[in-house]
């Protein structure tokens, strides 16, 4: 009996975040219209599906927090809530009527290039291979949860909870809560467990740099008017993008030119301390110890009176273990608990880049290939021996602070990729090795004159950090000249080739 070969897609994409949504727009936009989403949840919206812990919302202004071209007139506040960002996820798949496309509960083991027919072999779990003429995926940067490798954690006998797998059964109400980590969200969710739990105690290992959170309501009456008149919201945007590009060129990735602009940054997250935190001995434990914008640094209001309250501890001894009954320190000292939450982030370097296994052309393994040379892709999205492949979330790719200033950069550039390909009368097309080395030596270059190399980040422990110690997820450079660039990238970088020759050529 002979198995029937698969469908052929014009396109399989990988995640049905804001980022795969994204890229099935484009690729409507350019005519291909046989699309197929995989999504390992249960429904979409990424990031925005999986987080559901108390406190969640938006860490960045909303007004540069959607797709340029689909504004949302009705975030409630300034920072929306999280259950917000869902929303604006299901009314973009309605209104560009990408639900069709999408397949939840698809788990993606792995993809492979087929040279004899030009295509890419998604392998799904439960055996069935999906394909498709291009495969791009967008699996996410803080997709892959980072459980702690602390002894004991599978021991205890309360509840445990990563902040991704918040379960909004559990009842908080004056039990002994511990959370360990102190990232950007254990930040949003330590007041609200403060709220509720009889006793919070808040692990640290290393603080993070805090600053004033200018947040609040938006008026019905700037909603009216961003809804009635657009060009009053896209010069909110425009303000607001505008802020946090001079935040991170300047204080980011300008560190050797203008140390001042990172040591501000630094002294209103300090003053922010100084106002909220009285205690001499508290502050200095909440003090970072390395440069501004090593990690990322996030907004709260809430979070540092927190542990100015009297069932709030802070403890910066180091965790020995966990035993059923709760957390034992270094020093041998316990708590005792109820409930745990890990609040420890995600795991990027090993676990993502590539979330799946990608095997290209002459066998190359991205995963493999990348721990071996250099983490690398051509403008933040193509690499080499990788033909018909857009990988979303790669070294470089994250440009500017709102993860939509990525996507539409990412957009253009597939965009203007496909355009070329028609032009051509291509069907295979692959960035060279010479243009993905070019890139590399620049992007090198332009990162010894930021934070990331020029200051000091040793004790940071930022997730910026690969496991070579190179700050390669961040683009080190404005997010003007990654979008100009996006529209203009020299197309002789890439290699266009009919489907025949390029199988031939191998
Ligand atoms: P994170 O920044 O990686 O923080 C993880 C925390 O867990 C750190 O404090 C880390 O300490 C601690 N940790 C991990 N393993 C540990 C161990 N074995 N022992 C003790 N402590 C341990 O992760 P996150 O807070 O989830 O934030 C990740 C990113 O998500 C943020 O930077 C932000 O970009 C994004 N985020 C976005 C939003 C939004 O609204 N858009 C909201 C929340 C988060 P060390 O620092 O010492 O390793």
């Amino acid at each position: 009996m002979t198995v029937p070969t698969p469908h052929l897609h014009d396109a399989v994409i990988v995640g049905a975040g804001f980022g795969g949504m994204g890229a099935a727009i484009e690729l409507r936009r350019q005519g291909f219209d046989d699309l197929v989403v995989l999504e390992r949840e249960d429904d979409l919206g990424g990031t925005w599906h999986v987080n559901r812990y108390p406190g969640l919302a938006v860490d960045i202004p909303s007004s540069t927090y959607s797709y340029s071209f689909e504004p949302n007139p009705h975030w409630s506040r300034l920072f929306a809530p999280g259950p917000e960002l869902k929303r604006y996820a299901e009314h973009v798949a309605d209104k560009y009527d990408l639900r069709r496309l999408m397949r939840f509960g698809a788990v993606v083991e792995g993809a492979r290039w087929d040279e004899e027919t030009s295509s890419w072999e998604v392998a799904v779990e439960g055996g069935e291979v999906v394909r498709g003429r291009f495969l791009l995926t967008a699996t996410g940067f803080l997709s892959q949860p980072r459980l702690p490798d602390i002894p004991g954690v599978e021991e205890f006998a309360g509840t445990v909870m990563h902040t991704t797998r918040w379960d909004d059964d559990v009842d908080l109400a004056g039990k002994r809560v511990g959370i360990i980590g102190t990232g950007a969200t254990a930040v949003q969710l330590i007041p609200e467990l403060a709220k509720v739990a009889g006793h919070l105690t808040v692990y640290q290992r290393t603080p993070i740099y805090v600053s004033p959170k200018l947040d609040g309501p938006v008026p019905g009456v700037v909603r009216g008017a961003f809804a009635r008149i657009p060009l009053t919201q896209r010069a909110t945007r425009l303000v607001g993008t505008s802020i946090l590009e001079v935040l991170m060129v300047a204080g980011v990735l300008h560190f050797r030119d203008l140390p001042w602009a990172n040591a501000l940054g630094k002294r209103v997250c300090e003053a922010h301390l100084r106002r909220q935190v009285r205690d001499p001995e508290l502050r200095a434990k909440l003090t970072p110890d390395y440069d501004f914008g090593c990690k990322r640094p996030t907004f709260s209001n809430t979070y540092y009176p927190t542990f100015t309250q009297p069932h709030v501890d802070l403890e910066t001894t180091s965790i020995d273990h966990v035993d059923a009954a709760g957390i034992v320190t270094a020093d041998g000292r316990r708590v005792d608990l109820d409930v745990l939450v890990l609040a420890t982030g995600f795991n990027l370097w090993e676990a993502n880049f590539p979330a799946i296994e990608v095997v290209g052309r002459e066998g190359r393994n991205l995963g493999q290939w990348w721990r071996e040379t250099r983490f690398s892709a051509y403008e933040g999205i193509s690499v080499p021996k990788f033909p018909n492949f857009f990988s979303l979330n790669s070294p470089y790719s994250y440009s500017g602070l709102s993860y939509f200033t990525t996507i539409e950069t990412q957009m253009a550039h597939i965009g203007r990729l496909l355009r070329a390909m028609r032009k051509r009368d291509a069907d295979v097309v692959e960035v060279t090795e010479e243009a993905n080395q070019r890139f590399l030596d620049r992007m090198t270059g332009l990162l010894g004159n930021s934070v990331f190399n020029a200051g000091s980040c040793a004790t940071a422990r930022s997730y910026y950090f690969n496991q070579h110690g190179e700050a390669v997820l961040l683009r080190p450079t404005s997010t003007l000249s990654a979008t100009r660039e996006a529209t203009r990238f020299p197309l002789e970088d890439y290699a266009f080739a009919p489907a025949r020759l390029a199988a031939s050529a191998s």
